[in-house]
């Protein structure tokens, strides 16, 4: 099919609820994605923070077929060595205790809610239920994650929300401060608000509010399912913070291209959801988990993810020098670029003409490149970057 062929199809067959670039892409290779004209682009996307090591890398792909080729799906009645090897391998690298796996970030973050709500409940009582997020916050596209989502927009319709959730601002104590209460069961934030704009939390504000979590035994959460799996240059970002989290959320970038999603909680919560009470047809599917082991095993090494930090701070030096660029954000290959003239979108749209993948968030461009790119591929991608910025 050609593009047209494409498009059309999709117009007349798909539910509208995607905006996306005139692109249909059917190969991949590391850094390198090709459309169904033959053209080639230089991916800085990642599909939105998902292909850790880039479109079809070797290792991971065999390690995938040969998962698939053995056994692709038994359910959760019945034990999977692959399923069981990735979750010891999480704990043992994270020291988390436990981990329930769902299918994406989303339904982490449920995981991660009703974990909160059902260890206050059985400690405290029934009205402990309420949850804390923060203003700009993303969290998820199911109608509870849109109700912790902190953004008036996701609130516009599909009435009513999940009720319990408050917002903070963020980096604003006294404002978090303001939404607890003795009924609050649970702080869940990101570190850095991806899709609100790739905005960090300070170090200071994530750290009080820690303290205040654990004096008064409320779950702090961390949703790393942007930021988790080597985004940021540590395995998981809370690291950087010197926060110990009761909980967090994984996604994206854990399957290294194949729906996966984690909730992990420390020790002592580890038998709060028992039989059950929570559960997934897909969770910790076999093919899913082999792409997730053979991610950890590349990625979880100090070596790879010193190599994730240079690559980060090489592409913020020449992103600083570059003309049109007013700011830089974001931890290790997690960038967002405030563009001097705001027009991040049709410098986006111009990436793609000139055969770069860039993503956007809120008003800035935001990149997310494959985290084993190679100089040579940011090289490239840079100079379309900034040829397409200054075609404005
Ligand atoms: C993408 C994202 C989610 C939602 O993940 P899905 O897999 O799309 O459900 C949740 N939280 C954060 C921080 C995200 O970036």
């Amino acid at each position: 099919m050609n593009f047209e062929e494409v498009k059309r199809q999709e117009q007349e067959n798909l539910m509208p609820t995607y905006g996306r670039f005139p692109v249909a892409l059917v190969y991949g290779k590391g850094a390198v994605a090709v459309d169904t004209e033959g053209k080639e682009y230089i991916d800085f996307t990642s599909g939105i923070g998902v292909n850790s090591l880039g479109y079809c890398d070797d290792g991971w792909v065999s390690a995938v077929a040969k998962q698939a080729g053995a056994i692709q799906h038994m359910s959760n009645l019945y034990y999977s060595p692959v399923q069981t090897s990735l979750a010891a391998e999480l704990c043992r690298l994270t020291g988390f205790g436990r981990v329930f796996f769902c299918n994406s970030g989303a339904e982490a973050n449920e995981c991660a809610i009703k974990l909160a709500r059902k260890y206050s409940a059985d400690k405290y009582g029934k009205q402990r239920t309420e949850i804390v997020t923060l203003v700009n916050s993303f969290h998820g596209r199911t109608v509870t994650t849109l109700a912790a989502t902190g953004q008036d927009v996701f609130h516009e319709h599909f009435w009513p929300f999940t009720e319990g959730f408050s917002y903070a601002r963020a980096n604003d104590f006294e404002s978090l401060l303001s939404c607890v209460t003795e009924n609050t069961c649970a702080v869940l934030i990101e570190l850095i608000q991806g899709e609100g704009g790739v905005m960090p939390l300070e170090k200071e504000f994530v750290r009080k509010t820690a303290a205040l979590c654990k004096e008064k035994d409320i779950l702090l959460m961390i949703d790393e399912v942007q930021t988790g799996v080597g985004r940021t240059g540590s395995l998981y970002c809370y690291e950087q913070y010197g926060i110990e989290p009761d909980v967090i959320t994984s996604a994206k970038g854990l399957g290294g291209g194949l729906p996966i999603g984690a909730c992990l909680c420390a020790s002592r919560l580890g038998e709060v959801l028992g039989a059950g009470m929570h559960g997934t047809t897909f969770g910790g599917n076999p093919v899913s988990c082999a792409g997730g082991l053979e991610v950890l095993q590349r990625v979880a090494k100090d070596s790879f993810l010193r190599s994730v930090e240079e690559k980060g701070r090489y592409l913020r030096e020449k992103l600083s020098k570059m003309a049109g660029v007013q700011e830089l954000r974001g931890l290790g290959m997690m960038i967002g670029i405030v563009l001097a003239k705001d027009n991040a979108k049709e410098v986006a749209g111009r990436c793609v003409k000139n055969g770069l993948l860039v993503l956007t968030a809120k008003t800035v461009l935001r990149l997310l490149p494959p985290l084993n790119i190679t100089y040579e591929e940011i090289d490239q991608g840079l100079e379309i970057l900034e040829k397409s910025i200054l075609e404005g």
